[in-house]
């Protein structure tokens, strides 16, 4: 190790851990043992960087991106696995960069068909996109027949399509509206030749029916539940992502002292509070309110008041041997042991994973473990 991975730093990391991702995706194969794994790694997969996982995800059957630009990025990189394009392709430059790079593209509305229609040269495998109740993207299930017909007929199209939908309310495995999107799908495709595509993580692990010849798996690799109801460790995802810093004050307050900006929280006794050097400058959610958790030595405590760019308070009580430098865990795994769920934190700050995990921003160092 050299002197400066030794230097105890007081700034936020973000630990990535490798065998875990690769746990995630071995788990999305049980659930689904006779689907190909399309992993979704979209949004510099979610925040925890996109070349790195992309790597780790060797086992993956193809990887899926928003944007051209993301898979321009990854070819660079020497990544040669298949990559979808979610969004296709937009106009006949990107259209062009798709086939000398052999991608993959969604089509969800006529004038990307008219786009292939018009192009000539190397042909490219589509994945034909019906909106079944979402109102994002995708044809209407009456005009998909014909939109199928139009692939068919285009030269640069390669085989048959696949065909795919996206769920709205997998999360919730409650609603009733997953089976109909699916009953939806089913008589949309009738008689069509072709693989078919439903489940993001939450269709993987939750609805069957959803798992078809190709599963799209994005939160779960990630160690987050898609629902709202359970856990991570109920499905035995481990989070990927730790998101660490260090205390860099430890101060002694009176009762009835405001802590932060806008004294939103006042201490209710003589108390210590520490100072964590992590703010939303860092991506940490300045809608945290109150009480959202962190571990500090293993110890769960909690944050008081607003957080700021480059700090938060934390109510130290609890933790009665805390000192400067000591650790502290703002989600995933701590070095010491003990798992704090990025799920909690997003409902403390009225948030998804999803988004906290997107938000993390450059000036966190990460740091990739195998
Ligand atoms: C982002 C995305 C996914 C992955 O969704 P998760 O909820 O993260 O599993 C799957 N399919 C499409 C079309 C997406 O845009």
């Amino acid at each position: 190790m050299s002197r400066a991975s030794q230097a105890v730093i007081c700034a936020p990391q973000a630990r990535i851990d490798l065998s875990a991702l690769r746990h995630n995706l071995a788990l999305a194969r049980r659930y689904a043992p006779d689907s190909k794994q399309l992993a979704v790694i979209k949004a510099n997969a979610y925040g925890h960087g996109m070349l790195r996982v992309a790597q780790a995800l060797e086992a993956a059957d193809a990887f899926a991106v928003a944007r051209i630009s993301e898979a321009l990025a990854l070819r660079k990189a020497g990544i040669g696995k298949d990559i979808l394009l979610l969004e296709g392709v937009n106009n006949r430059d990107e259209l062009q960069l798709a086939q000398q790079q052999g991608l993959q593209l969604v089509v969800h509305q006529a004038e990307q068909i008219s786009l292939l229609q018009q192009a000539t040269g190397e042909p490219l495998t589509v994945w034909l996109k019906i909106d079944t109740g979402m109102q994002r993207l995708g044809f209407r299930p009456e005009d998909v027949q014909s939109a199928y017909r139009q692939l068919r007929e285009c030269s640069i199209v390669k085989g048959a399509p696949v065909l795919m939908t996206h769920l709205a309310n997998a999360d919730d495995r409650s609603s009733a509206a997953t089976e109909e999107q699916c009953r939806r799908f089913d008589r949309a495709i009738v008689n069509l030749e072709g693989e078919h595509s439903i489940a993001n993580s939450a269709g993987l692990l939750g609805w069957p029916t959803t798992r078809r010849h190709w599963v799209r798996p994005g939160i779960m690799l990630y160690g987050a539940s898609p629902f709202v109801d359970s856990s991570a460790a109920d499905w035995d995802l481990q989070p990927v992502m730790s998101l660490e810093t260090r205390l860099l004050a430890v101060k002694q307050c009176k009762k009835g002292e405001a802590v932060g900006y806008g004294g939103r929280w006042r201490c209710p006794e003589d108390m210590r509070i520490g100072i964590a050097a992590i703010g939303y400058g860092d991506g940490y959610p300045r809608h945290a309110s109150d009480y959202t958790p962190v571990l500090i030595n293993g110890q769960r405590v909690s944050i008081v008041g607003r957080v700021s760019m480059d700090m938060l308070a934390v109510d130290l009580r609890e933790c009665g041997a805390a000192k400067i430098d000591d650790p502290v865990l703002l989600w995933g795994r701590a070095v010491e042991g003990g798992i704090q769920p990025v799920e909690e934190v997003a409902e403390k700050a009225a948030s998804i994973a999803y988004e906290l995990f997107c938000h993390v921003t450059p000036r966190v160092h990460f740091i990739y473990q195998d």
